[in-house]
């Protein structure tokens, strides 16, 4: 069975989430450490720490599990002084919390050149902003996720996150999550078996599934290859349920946190067992 789960919800505290994740039925699931729309938020108590490490243990879930996701404010690549010291600072910060609460994976997105700076320089940038991070804090590794490639946000060609983790030193910290609405807006196909196996190929080959470390499960409103970044709920979308079937029954995909970020969360538990539903039964034997 997959480790699928959703990005739950921390209103009320930290350590509300490994709740709501088993409430709906998660064997993983993702949160944001703190207000993800703010730049500052006060340091975690330890009652906070321990509650959140305790519901953990209580619920079963253990570090690989449980992925962080980044503010939305966080620009790594940010051309601009200000706007890159603050992303930096930010980030170091939401690191930091990761390993106060045991937590091994931290998801970001990769940055946006804003038209201000060329493609390269800005992944550069960007490598530099994770090496920081990664020199400040130990145990946790930052998995970088693809995007659709809406305006100028990198990290949309399995090229971009292959030059980005070859530029980071601290490469045995590095990994990949990769949502499928950003594959599939950003122009790789998964509808098919043959479309799914093509793109996968093409990962394994410019990335390497060594470092793919979590997926975000997602089906996409937008159009293939719009660079649109619009989620929608498994098989209401234009990617449709074949691509998910796919997954849950791949060896690559097991091991690893599946998030689901489709947008109504109160379909959650219906979506994680339906999921669950396309795995292939093994024929019995008599
Ligand atoms: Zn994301
Ligand atoms: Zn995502």
């Amino acid at each position: 069975m997959h480790d699928l789960g959703a990005h739950v919800s921390c209103a009320g505290g930290v350590d509300k989430a490994p709740l709501n994740a088993a409430a709906i039925g998660g064997r993983a699931f993702a949160l944001f450490t703190r207000n993800q729309r703010q730049w500052t938020a006060r340091p975690l108590t330890a009652a906070e720490i321990a509650a959140f490490r305790a519901n953990c243990r209580a619920q079963g879930y253990t570090p690989a599990q449980i992925l962080a996701h980044d503010s939305y404010l966080i620009n790594l690549g940010h051309p601009e002084k200000e706007g890159l010291a603050k992303s930096r600072t930010a980030f170091v910060e939401e690191m930091r919390r990761c390993q106060e609460l045991g937590i091994a994976l931290y998801n970001f997105h990769p940055g946006s050149h804003l038209r201000a700076m060329t493609e390269d320089a800005c992944l550069k940038r960007i490598a530099e902003s994770v090496d920081i991070a990664l020199a400040e804090t130990e145990g946790v590794v930052a998995v970088v996720e693809n995007t659709a490639g809406q305006g100028s946000n990198l990290g949309f060609r399995f090229e971009q996150l292959a030059r980005l983790i070859e530029r980071i030193r601290h490469a045995d910290r590095v990994g990949v999550c990769l949502d499928t609405a950003h594959t599939f807006a950003a122009g790789y196909d998964l509808r098919t078996p043959e479309a799914f196996s093509a793109t996968l190929a093409e990962f394994g080959r410019i990335v390497g599934f060594g470092y793919l470390r979590a997926m975000h499960l997602n089906d996409s409103k937008a159009d293939f290859a719009s660079h649109v970044d619009r989620h929608a709920p498994i098989g209401k979308g234009k990617i449709g349920v074949e691509a998910f079937r796919l997954i849950m029954n791949d060896k690559r995909f097991a091991g690893i946190p599946l998030i689901l970020e489709t947008p109504e969360s109160e379909r959650w538990a219906e979506e994680i067992a339906f999921l669950d539903g396309l795995v292939k039964k093994k024929a019995s034997r008599r």
